[in-house]
């Protein structure tokens, strides 16, 4: 099958880059969201990062004005995705949402349309139970930010067959990424690994054993990690981390998985990191400065 109209739903951190790299090459682009603010918002963060990266000879000044011509936006997934040949879903974290959203993919899209998540953690399995197609739902986990990173982890639902697998493992590849595949069980391969890691560096601070400081600059000159895992949840987003780790503990079962009590605080008291202000970091309006939250000093 040819893919040309690629509809992304959630115009968020993950659906502008998702919608820049897929216009970069050359695919047609319609970004969805239910927000008006959002979607304004998305077009000038695409516009600022193909800016940034003409500036660094990445690619040239008239690619900037090709891939916005590529890219419209629709506050309606019902119009959106009525053309589609793929959809690739980035809203919000939460499953009663995204089994909404499907329904509606599925309804509105022509019937040889191959349905994709951006989920980090929800059962591509569970999402494509909803869907009358579920051998053309599968997961494309793109990682942040979405333009510079290069892995997908592509996500096979129990149900998704080998032809979709195939093609959006050729597709990523198109796309200039390393896709890798990996089956469907909580967290998949990425978060599996990463979470238990960023929750135990909460853990060792909230047992008093190092500041954030330390706990940071240990992962990042000691294991040459290229970023802190205390810096690291801030960037992903503290709730983000919540979210995943407890679906890992009742997809599991297993008490490891449960996250700290220091992460479930600071969310409860709107301490989300990088995108509320503060987390472990504290991060000033209009700088990439960060500093150790006063909470932590
Ligand atoms: P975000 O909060 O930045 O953006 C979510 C967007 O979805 C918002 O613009 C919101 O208005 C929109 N939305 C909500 N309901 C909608 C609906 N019914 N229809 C259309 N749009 C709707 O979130 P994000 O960080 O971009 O995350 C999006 C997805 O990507 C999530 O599933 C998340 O787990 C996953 N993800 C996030 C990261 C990350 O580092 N942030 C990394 C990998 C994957």
């Amino acid at each position: 099958m040819d893919i040309k109209n690629v509809t992304v739903i959630g115009a968020g951190t993950m659906g502008n880059g998702i919608a820049q790299v897929f216009a970069g090459q050359n695919y047609k682009v319609i970004l969805c969201d239910v927000s008006e603010s959002a979607l304004g918002k998305a077009v000038q963060t695409i516009q600022i990062n193909l800016e940034r990266m003409v500036k660094k000879e990445i690619i040239a000044a008239t690619d900037v004005q090709i891939t916005m011509a590529n890219i419209t936006t629709s506050l309606h997934i019902e119009n959106g995705v009525a053309e589609a040949d793929l959809i690739v879903e980035a809203a919000t974290e939460n499953i009663d949402l995204k089994l909404n959203i499907f329904k509606k993919m599925d309804q509105f899209s022509p019937p040889h349309c191959i349905l994709a998540t951006n989920t980090s953690s929800i059962s591509i399995t569970k999402i494509a139970s909803i869907t009358t197609r579920p051998d053309k739902v599968i997961g494309m986990h793109f990682m942040n930010p979405v333009p510079v990173m290069k892995l997908v982890e592509v996500i096979r639902g129990y149900g998704t067959s080998d032809d979709v697998c195939s093609l959006i493992m050729a597709l990523s590849k198109n796309l200039k990424k390393e896709p890798v595949e990996v089956n469907d069980y909580p967290g998949f391969v990425a978060n599996r690994i990463l979470m238990p890691m960023i929750n135990e560096a909460i853990y060792t601070m909230y047992e008093g054993v190092a500041g954030v400081y330390e706990i940071d600059t240990v992962m990042k000159l000691g294991m040459a990690h290229p970023m802190g895992p205390l810096a690291l949840a801030d960037f992903i987003g503290l709730d983000v981390c919540m979210s995943i780790l407890n679906i890992m503990h009742q997809g599991f079962g297993n008490p490891k998985y449960a996250p700290c009590p220091l992460l479930v605080n600071m969310v409860t008291a709107g301490k989300l990191g990088k995108k509320s202000g503060e987390g472990f970091y504290s991060y000033h309006a209009g700088t990439k400065e960060m500093v150790v939250s006063s909470k932590f000093m």
